[in-house]
């Protein structure tokens, strides 16, 4: 049976991840962090199977204690601070973690295998928040790193670290940039999950308004699920690389508006958007639009769900949580 470790195992891809890896027979270990972390029995719930451990990336030792523990074949690093807007608040602590916590991983594993290291698989968790101002339409592999933010600076790290250790060791170590990934188990605080939120909330009368930023920034959206599918792929390659996962499709702020609102009958949102400079970023991200020819043809990989329907499942779920707490 195939052992796998997962640090971020709390987030929507550690979910995602550990359904995928239990279902393929998997012996899955995640990492937790912090004393009475408020997500722990959400992992007990969603995905009974996983073997929590007690650590964190800023803490070299716990992550060799925890890799002697799990004994895994595959690594997959998805620990981070992981919402822009917050890295300009916590810049320090975002590098910490964001960056310095792929290093700390990336040198337990060495530690760890020691003269073996072709006995274990690492994969880093990469951004397309690396290509920031982007410099290419669409953005691959090849493309200039032109990070916007702390949170993409951090990225940019954490991903010529990974390159280096393949290089440096020979280590079996892959970056995936992919591209933003949702589902309903989204974070609230991301874009489109605050859309799905507020659209079944004003749906529901229980809410009046939703307080946007940027209505002009463009994304591609991928479905989380289909994301953590080429994640795995590229662990079972003959080497490690690098591989852009992403639709490319490109949407605004505007359009997912249009299709969140669309979803519960409404046509004309104005009545219910506000805007606030509060939710506006001190440099932004405006284009992305991903290439990943390469995921395609390699690792035999594919989106299964499109923009309508990404935003169709997560507005229905919103609402049938609310329905379910009465209205
Ligand atoms: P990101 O691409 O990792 O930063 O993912 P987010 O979902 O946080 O943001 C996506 C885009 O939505 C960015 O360009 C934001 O500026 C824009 N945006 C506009 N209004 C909001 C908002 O109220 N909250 C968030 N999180 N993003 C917003």
């Amino acid at each position: 049976m195939p052992r796998a470790l997962i640090t971020g195992i709390t987030g929507q891809d550690g979910l995602y991840l550990s359904e995928l890896l239990l279902a393929k027979g998997y012996e899955v270990y995640g990492l937790i962090r912090g004393q009475n972390n408020p997500k722990f029995d959400l992992v007990g719930k969603t995905v009974p199977g996983v073997h929590l451990i007690a650590g964190d990336l800023t803490d070299l030792s716990s992550l060799l204690r925890a890799l002697q523990v799990a004994q895994p074949d595959e690594i997959y690093n998805l620990g981070a601070i992981s919402f822009v807007a917050y890295s300009w608040e916590q810049a320090a602590l975002t590098s910490d973690v964001t960056a310095k916590g792929v290093l700390n991983i990336l040198e337990a594993v060495r530690l760890y295998a020691g003269d073996d290291l072709s006995t274990v698989r690492f994969y880093q968790a990469s951004s397309s928040e690396m290509f920031g101002k982007v410099q290419q339409v669409p953005q691959n592999e090849g493309t200039l790193l032109w990070p916007r933010s702390p949170y993409g600076v951090a990225k940019v790290f954490g991903h010529y670290m990974t390159i280096n250790y393949r290089e440096s060791y020979g280590m079996h170590a892959s970056s995936g940039i992919l591209f933003n990934h949702e589902s309903p188990r989204r974070g609230p605080e991301f874009v489109t999950r605050k859309v799905s939120m507020g659209v079944a909330a004003i749906k529901a009368g229980r809410q009046d308004t939703l307080t946007m930023g940027n209505l002009e920034a463009r994304r591609d959206w991928g479905f989380a699920g289909d994301y953590v599918d080429a994640m795995w792929r590229m662990l079972q390659q003959p080497n490690g690389d690098d591989y852009v996962v992403s639709t490319g499709e490109t949407h605004s702020i505007r359009e997912l508006l249009d299709a969140a609102f669309a979803v519960v009958g409404i046509d004309d949102w104005e009545p219910y958007v506000e805007q606030d400079p509060r939710f506006f970023r001190p440099a932004e991200v405006d284009l992305l639009t991903g290439d990943s020819t390469k995921a395609r043809e390699v690792l035999d990989w594919k989106p299964t769900v499109g923009f309508a329907d990404l935003v169709t499942m997560m507005v229905e779920s919103d609402v049938r949580a609310l329905a379910a707490q009465g209205g």
